[in-house]
């Protein structure tokens, strides 16, 4: 690791480190709480009710504690299917083993019931919008207002294959998969003693968008860099990453210059680009592309498409099934006063009609923005056209370099890497996943992380 990022995550680890020290010393304050009840979600005369716990839900429900802490007519419950939200610009950095798991989980129990929100951790059964209440996990939820915010999950277009024989991103376990993957291969070359197909030295990954990029290149750090000590017989020059893309080039939603400069350093990392063709079909050992090619691999990885939730086709709401809840300008589903859509699963518009992309960014104001429209309307106000505000992107291509563009300006190297990881670590709802990961990250400095393989 060159000196300057050393130096900066060793400045940003010493502060992290003496505040560490600090609580750990006074553990009894680290864990003396003072929960903070309100009256049951029940009793309050307005209630309004999140469902889906993600970036958008959680802002929303955030926002509405703040602005309602002194008020007694507004209660807020939060209903998702996990107890955690998924940071999922981190899910990469788990498969290059900078990041473990459980730091990318942002608890929302606690967090929640410390802002002044009922939570529950339950599965959305269906909404009866006649008679105002969700059920979920078999209870019923009462609501005035209903913000729904169910994310987005992988569309896999009905290419045949993809689903059964892909690895794709559904959850917050994919990381973990995918490192799991790789052992598993490795750990059959190495009890054949060499004498296996290349297939299964080939890596593949489906979709050349930022995510994609993300995970050929985390993958590349596994192979290249973490296991090759613990697998003395296997040559890492064996093993091939391979980045299959529809479009004409990769990022194509970034910068022409800074596609210019990613698609160097995935030359530079070795990954093969393939540009301009689609999957057509995925078997057990090849994926066959739309120009007749078949390329022999058995570890295929698909970040190529994203839809609305599914579970949007269960509830009688306009929505398109790509896009997701037909909502207007203040994000209110159409023909609905009291239900809101935000998030991936929303097809949220500008004040002047221009579609918003799904994205976290996008996602966190679409939440804070719903927040105030709620409390503006229950307040018998007029709610206020939502407006994105897009403040860049950042794209990070292993752990030492991103190309980033951040309000028009345009960076990439060791010092875009450096960005990319105080942004999202700054970004990060939990103090404690901001501390943990940080030392994490100290400690990379001296020692490589394990990488273990933990069978459920
Ligand atoms: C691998 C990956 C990397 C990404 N990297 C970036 C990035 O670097 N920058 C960026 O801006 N964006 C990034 N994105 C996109 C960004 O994460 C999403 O746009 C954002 O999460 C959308 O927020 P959301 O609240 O709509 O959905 P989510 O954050 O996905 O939250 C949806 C929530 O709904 C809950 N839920 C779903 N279904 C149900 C149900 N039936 N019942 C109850 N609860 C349910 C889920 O458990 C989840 O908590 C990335 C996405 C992925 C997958």
């Amino acid at each position: 690791m060159n000196g300057l990022l050393k130096g900066a995550l060793a400045a940003g680890g010493g502060a992290v480190g003496i505040e560490v020290l600090r609580r750990a010393m006074f553990s009894s304050a680290r864990r003396r709480y003072e929960p903070w009840e309100r009256s049951p979600y029940r009793d309050f005369p307005n209630k309004v009710l999140i469902v889906g716990g993600g970036f958008a839900g959680y802002k929303a429900a955030q926002t509405l504690c703040e602005f309602a802490r002194n008020r007694d007519d507004v209660g807020v419950m939060l209903i998702s299917r996990e107890n955690y939200f998924t940071y999922w610009p981190m899910l990469a950095s788990v498969i290059g083993g900078d990041v473990a798991t459980q730091n990318v989980a942002q608890p929302l129990r606690r967090t929640l019931i410390r802002l002044g929100a009922s939570f529950r951790r339950a599965p959305l059964d269906r909404v009866d919008l006649a008679r105002r209440l969700v059920v979920a996990g078999g209870r019923e939820f009462p609501y005035e207002h209903l913000v729904l915010s169910l994310g987005a999950e992988p569309a896999y277009f009905g290419i045949p294959g993809v689903e059964e024989h892909c690895i794709s991103i559904t959850g917050i376990g994919a990381g973990e998969a995918i490192v799991d993957r790789v052992i598993e291969r490795y750990e059959e070359v190495t009890l054949a003693g060499g004498e296996i197909p290349d297939s299964k030295l080939t890596f593949m990954v489906i979709g050349g968008g930022a995510t994609g990029v993300e995970v050929a290149s985390e993958l590349h750090s596994l192979v290249r860099d973490l296991l090759v000590p613990d697998y003395p017989n296997i040559n890492p020059n064996r093993v091939k990453i391979i980045l299959v893309d529809a479009n004409k080039e990769i990022l194509k939603e970034l910068d022409p210059a800074l596609r210019r400069v990613a698609r160097k350093k995935l030359a530079d990392l070795q990954i093969e680009v393939i540009n301009n063709v689609k999957a057509k079909e995925v078997t057990a050992d090849r994926v066959i592309l739309g120009d007749g090619r078949e390329i022999m691999v058995e570890n295929v990885i698909w970040t190529a498409g994203a839809r609305a939730s599914v579970k949007l086709d269960e509830i009688d709401l306009p929505h398109d099934e790509r896009k997701g809840l037909t909502v207007d300008h203040y994000m209110r589903v159409l023909g609905h006063d009291n239900v809101w859509g935000i998030g991936d699963c929303a097809a949220t518009v500008n004040e002047d009609g221009d579609p918003v992309p799904p994205n976290a960014q996008a996602a966190v104001q679409e939440g804070e923005a719903v927040a105030r429209n709620i409390l503006a309307v229950i307040d018998g106000e007029e709610p206020r056209p939502f407006r994105y505000k897009s403040l860049g992107q950042l794209v990070e291509l292993g752990s030492e370099f991103a190309v980033n563009e951040v309000m028009g300006v345009k960076f990439s190297g060791q010092i875009a890497a450096l960005f990319w990881r105080l942004t999202y670590l700054y970004k990060l709802e939990s103090p404690e996943s901001r501390a943990r990961i940080a030392v994490d990250w100290l400690l990379d400095i001296f020692y490589d992380p394990p990488v273990t393989q933990i069978r459920r």
